[in-house]
């Protein structure tokens, strides 16, 4: 019936890590009316600015519409053929370590786990990393470190229930939107915000205290604060005794770096009385809960800033109760799920590493004929292999390292230097990755794909489509499982469709765990067609035979290291990976900005989104601009050893003296020369090979 209104199509947001239920009724002729689902816990209804814009921005104008082979268009098989030739001769003549995969948070759950079982399992490289590493990767580092799994022990509902809430490294206002709102009722009813941040973001304005310390000092603030839990008697010692270990070295290293509160205040930078007050708040309300985000993560030093926030919640048991704990702001809309399937190069599957059991009970579940027995490249790592000739063969899929990764510009050249690139991209605009692509496949987008994603607080919830992809577009999940059927695989690929995905994903979960890993979607493992199209939002854990997945973990200690214990963590003492120079004195802060995600494929559709801010632009404090010669709304060159971009300048007080803060979305296609990522060093943290993008030394320049 041609009249009959469409139905309304229950999904979810497709840009920040909170997750959003989005209800969807598309209009019949292209476009669709967008509602908040107040059925969905993540949200209740409410969407922000970027969410309640996603009907505006369902054009197809700019989208890829067929494969191609060096430019000219092609067949999906033929395509298809191309890029398991490309990735067989490179196999036969170079070995497994020559071949590579990059990801994306984009990417659904199903997507990333046909991804990470081909490569891992059938052609023996752990040569798997995604745009999460850029991320995540420091949360995911931190968690198991001190939890023994990549955990988040808490739940929104912890917001609605604390009376602190401390926003370490965090513009929630701006890039966890419905999640402020949130915290806002909080505070309503009487709860207190901290933000900890060099810059006064919009987040910050409002707060009740902003400590703006020195850029890399996190952790001395959480180092103190572990010393003053102690001094003060704030320890939840029958905790600590039960469900801890290594309390002793941190504390001790704690002491080192920050032996009292005078100098930890000096060394952020802060007066005493606002550290004195934070320290207070802190210690002084059980329900707290440190939310933390890109500003820990994305440090040189970000394993150790997240184990300082840990610490401080082991010390006083204040974790997986109602209303405090830990909490990771996810960037992205699946980096978390991402991570369940193994979508990191130093994970294997389902939380399992590479320990010689782990890699054997993988192998078996998947009857997989070359199993990766070793970590792969993370992503920095894997592009400087690319660089020096070590990988031939890489499929970029939903993401664009020629913009995001430190050092684009030498990225950028070095994608020429493979032998072979496929790309899968849903834009004809994505800048730098399709002209070095022998293969270009159009993929399926938003509103078009089916499967799963997982939000910060470990929800699980469906991705539905609403519309057919346009032209001859396809799902990742599906190229991947072709490619594998033309490499031999076609067995072990041969799904009818993402639910079967998931099944196998929540399968392997389960496979032989008995407890002894936290991710276990067991109790999913059986679901029908039916029951998967139909599956409401679930947290994770939800072992066989559970009804409900688990709100909170951890209260009752249940850790996953071998002994069931948290570890402490001493960190090393805090210091920036790259200091200013004279040559470089600045420090460049880079980020998002409100109405814009990743390099603007879907937002930069809607003119609504583009009023907020409109153009790449350059913040600086008047003392800075002074000394540089800059005028607000006048341009600065701004330069790293790395590479050079033009930006128009705002002088705002909100900008610490000595730092810059310029935000990621723009590229040279939309833009001139704003690509930021062409400035960013290439230092990583030693243990999440996450890079450092929050302090880099450049120069400025009027231009
Ligand atoms: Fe989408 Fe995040 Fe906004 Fe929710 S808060 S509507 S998930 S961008």
């Amino acid at each position: 019936n041609a009249h009959a209104p469409s139905p309304t199509v229950r999904t979810i947001c497709p840009y920040c890590g909170v997750g959003c239920g989005v209800l969807v009724t598309p209009d019949g002729a292209g476009g669709a009316a967008v509602a908040g689902d107040p059925g969905h816990p993540a949200n209740a209804g409410r969407l922000c600015v970027k969410g309640a814009a996603l009907g505006e921005t369902l054009a197809t104008g700019g989208r890829l519409l067929h494969p191609t082979i060096h430019g000219v268009r092609s067949t999906w098989n033929r395509a298809l053929d191309a890029v398991a030739d490309g990735f067989r001769r490179t196999l036969e003549t170079h070995g497994p370590e020559a071949v590579a995969l990059y990801l994306s948070g984009q990417l659904l759950t199903e997507d990333y786990y046909v991804a990470n079982k081909l490569m891992k399992g059938f052609l023996g490289s752990a040569n798997v990393d995604t745009n999460s590493r850029l991320c995540m990767a420091s949360s995911v580092a931190g968690h198991r470190r001190a939890f023994g799994s990549d955990t988040v022990p808490g739940c929104y509902e912890d917001l609605d229930e604390a009376d602190l809430i401390v926003l370490v490294g965090s513009n929630a206002a701006w890039c966890h939107p419905v999640l402020f709102q949130r915290m806002e009722k909080a505070r309503g009813r009487g709860a207190r915000l901290v933000v900890v941040d060099p810059r006064r973001t919009v987040t910050a304005e409002g707060a009740d205290l902003h400590l703006a310390l020195a850029p890399g000092t996190d952790s001395v603030l959480f180092a103190r604060l572990l010393v003053e839990i102690v001094e003060r008697g704030a320890l939840d010692r029958d905790f600590v005794a039960r469900h801890t270990a290594g309390l002793d070295e941190a504390l001790a290293a704690a002491r080192a770096i920050a032996p009292d509160a005078a100098s930890a205040a000096a060394r952020c930078g802060l007066e005493g009385e606002a550290l004195v007050a934070f320290l207070d708040w802190w210690i002084g309300t059980p329900r707290v809960v440190t939310c933390f985000s890109q500003g820990v993560n994305q440090s040189a030093q970000g394993t150790d800033k997240v184990n300082a926030i840990l610490n401080a919640h082991l010390a006083t048991g204040r974790i997986g109760r109602p209303g405090c704990g830990p909490f990771s702001l996810t960037g992205q809309p699946n980096a978390m799920g991402g991570r369940e399937v193994g979508g990191l190069a130093n994970q294997l599957a389902a939380h399992m590493g590479f320990s010689p059991e782990e890699v054997e009970r993988v192998g078996r579940f998947w009857q997989a004929p070359r199993m990766a027995r070793h970590e792969g490249r993370k992503a920095v790592a894997m592009f400087e292999a690319v660089e020096r000739g070590e990988i031939r063969a890489l499929w970029i899929l939903s993401t664009n390292p020629a913009v995001s990764l430190p050092r684009a510009d030498a990225m950028r050249a070095a994608l020429k230097r493979l032998d072979f690139l496929a790309v899968s991209d849903i834009s004809a605009h994505a800048d730098g990755i399709l002209d070095a692509a022998t293969v270009v496949l159009p993929a399926a987008a938003w509103g078009e794909k089916d499967g799963t994603v997982t939000n910060s607080e470990r929800r699980i919830s469906r991705q539905r489509p609403f519309r057919p992809p346009p032209g001859e577009a396809r799902p990742d999940w599906w190229q991947l499982a072709e490619v594998a059927r033309r490499l031999g695989h076609g067995e072990a690929f041969a799904y009818a469709g993402p639910a079967a995905v998931f099944r196998e994903h929540a399968a392997l979960s389960a496979f032989e765990n008995e407890g002894r890993r936290a991710f276990d979607i067991g109790g999913l493992a059986e679901l029908t067609d039916e029951a998967y199209d139909r599956l409401e939002p679930v947290q994770w854990p939800l072992r066989r035979g559970e009804a409900e997945g688990r709100r909170r973990l951890f209260a009752e200690g249940g850790f996953t290291h071998a002994d069931g214990r948290a570890r402490f963590v001493a960190i090393a003492v805090p210091a920036l990976a790259a200091m200013p120079s004279p040559d470089y004195p600045l420090l460049l802060n880079t980020g998002r900005v409100r109405d814009h995600w990743h390099t603007m494929t879907r937002t930069g559709l809607s003119p609504r989104l583009a009023r907020h801010r409109g153009a790449p632009f350059l913040e600086v404090h008047p003392a800075d601009a002074a000394r540089f010669g800059l005028v607000d709304g006048g341009f600065a060159a701004v330069r790293s050893p790395h590479g050079e971009v033009q930006l128009k300048v705002v002088v705002t007080e909100g900008q610490r003296p000595g730092s810059l803060f310029a935000p990621i979305h723009w590229t040279d296609a939309t833009a001139g020369r704003a690509r930021v990522g062409a400035l960013v060093h290439a230092i990583t943290d030693p243990v999440s090979g996450q890079p450092d993008s929050k302090a880099v030394p450049v120069a400025v320049r009027p231009c």
